[in-house]
């Protein structure tokens, strides 16, 4: 489902969300014997989204001490719960095949502006707050040769803001992209330069301004569909535009709401 990211230092790979059950960690693993005969030194996971980061459970199979590294207030979520549902909603969404996954997680806390050396590579990490949800970290590779913005950004569907903030997202984005990656690795969907990145975050800037100018002409969330699915044409055939379309304008509609009041 998610972008699993594989980056070679020269103390051994750095993996990025190892995917969100312990057969697709696994799969990473026999992707990186493949390419390279070093082991993994260090996982990052972008945010609480089990889809990302389940697959710790492979990595930790293979490399018992291997830092993983997430934002607190990821940590915090898996150890109330959040774990435990995601085990569960990917069980159902997998039909049983995840079976035998369990939560393994994170358990280094990283925070805006760290930098992780890990031998003749670098990370920087960025959060700003809420955007897709209140645990994101982006995280920069050597300064700015890559760019992983974890859900911030998706790539050929419409995200699910629901535990987030839209305007956040758009802005958390914008700023992370202001180094100028080489190359930036959405949460999901093909990896890409600022031309990728804008067109996949105009869905949400499109969406979020055509939310706005209904809004100034008093138009309420449940009658201004019909001029934003208009607005974003483009897109309609994106993965998930059809189930969340609605839910998004009126997520788009409150947060405008509640700025003006
Ligand atoms: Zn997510």
């Amino acid at each position: 489902m998610n972008n699993p990211g594989i980056v070679l230092t020269s103390e051994g790979v750095v993996v990025i969300d190892p995917g969100g059950t312990v057969q697709s960690g696994e799969m990473v693993l026999r992707v990186i014997k493949k390419l390279i005969d070093e082991p993994v030194v260090a996982v990052f996971n972008t945010h609480v989204h089990g889809d990302h980061w389940l697959g710790n459970q492979a990595i930790r199979n293979a490399y018992p001490t291997v830092p993983i590294y997430a934002h607190a207030n990821t940590i915090q979520r898996i150890a109330n719960g959040s774990g435990d549902e995601w085990v569960k909603l990917m069980l159902d969404s997998t039909k049983g095949k995840s079976a035998g996954t369990r939560v393994v997680s994170a358990d280094n806390i990283i925070k805006n502006a760290d930098k992780i050396i890990i031998g003749d590579t670098s990370f920087d990490i960025m959060h700003y707050g809420i955007a897709h949800t209140d645990t994101d970290i982006m995280i920069a590779v050597n300064g700015n040769e890559a760019l992983f913005t974890g859900d911030n950004l998706f790539n050929g569907r419409l995200a699910r803001t629901a535990e987030g903030h839209i305007k956040r997202t758009i802005e958390a984005c914008e700023k992370a992209v202001e180094i100028k990656p080489g190359i930036i690795i959405p949460g999901h969907g093909q990896s890409g330069g600022m031309d990728m990145f804008n067109s996949s975050l105009d869905i949400l800037r499109i969406l979020y301004k055509t939310v706005q100018q209904q809004y100034e002409q008093e138009i309420s969330d449940f009658e201004m569909k019909p001029a934003v699915v208009k607005a974003l044409d483009k897109y309609k055939h994106w993965e998930t535009f059809d189930e969340l379309i609605g839910k998004t304008i009126s997520q788009a509609y409150l947060e405008i709401e509640q700025a003006d009041f």
